[in-house]
């Protein structure tokens, strides 16, 4: 059974979010669209689930154009003075670094920072193995920042700046939380992107703790619209792309990946 708890104790972000949520820490998590539940999980050690002590609350932050549910899981201390997103597979053919989110929410917990990962950014691209959401609109295109229209195709923008359910689920939950540090996996271009954050510290600790090259990345048809614009412009925190390889070994995404980037963070495993 959920442990529901009153609003009061955590996630204050949350709390304002009306984020419809949820809370059951360690829970499998609903069907895609089952719908929301209100609730409110605890910070409390205590309600950490024996089968994911990471996880400290489970958030559904939004739905995909197709109901699927979009699901951010804060790990670590709610309480410490850094905090951090990590989101994965915006690109629904990007897909192997959401092993390394879901590794460290499997794993011990975590202490030192405020941590939220969102493994699966874009569902509905997920299931197909595709690059778009279901409506066809490539979704690090379609922020309100730099947006242009854009033909249909691989990197169509959308109708308009922020049409789709995917983009203003992430664009509602990064406000409300407000991070330090987002951290945002792609595949395959092999390095960390420094185009519009340039050598930032945190580019600089993920490029040696991720041991990826520093590059700069062009996005193919021009940078417009991206995630990365959107937060570095309108948010105060700082957001780094990364780009895996194309074949990342699994002991990378299992063992190096989630110790560095927890590093990188400034985070640890209890
Ligand atoms: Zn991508």
């Amino acid at each position: 059974m959920p442990i529901l708890v009153g609003a009061a104790g955590l996630g204050v972000a949350l709390a304002m979010l009306s984020l419809t949520a949820v809370v059951q820490p360690g829970a499998a998590g609903a069907a895609p669209g089952a719908g929301v539940q209100t609730a409110r999980a605890t910070s409390a050690p205590a309600a950490r689930a024996p089968s994911r002590p990471a996880v400290v609350e489970r958030v559904v932050i939004g739905q995909s154009r197709r109901g699927r549910d979009l699901i951010a899981y804060r790990l670590g201390d709610p309480e410490a003075s850094r905090s951090a997103v990590v989101v994965a597979a915006m690109h629904g053919d990007e897909r192997k670094p959401a092993l390394i989110l879901r590794t460290l929410r499997d794993g011990r917990p975590i202490e030192g920072l405020d941590l939220w990962v969102v493994p699966n950014a874009n569902p509905d691209g997920v299931a197909r193995k595709a690059r778009r959401n279901a409506r066809g609109v490539d979704l690090n295109r379609n922020y309100p920042r730099r947006w242009k229209r854009s033909k249909r195709g691989s990197t169509w923008s959308g109708p308009s700046a922020g049409s789709e359910p995917e983009t203003k689920a992430m664009m509602r939950f990064l406000r409300r939380v407000d991070p330090d540090q987002v951290v945002s996996f792609h595949q395959p271009l092999n390095g960390i992107d420094t185009s519009g954050t340039g050598n930032r510290p945190l580019a600089r600790r993920l490029a040696k703790q991720l041991a990826l090259p520093r590059r700069e990345f062009s996005c193919g048809s021009g940078c417009h619209g991206t995630l990365s614009q959107w937060f570095n412009h309108r948010l105060d925190g700082q957001l780094v792309t990364v780009e895996l390889g194309r074949r990342p070994s699994r002991a990378y995404l299992t063992k190096k990946a989630p110790h560095g980037l927890l590093k990188a963070l400034g985070g640890r495993r209890v």
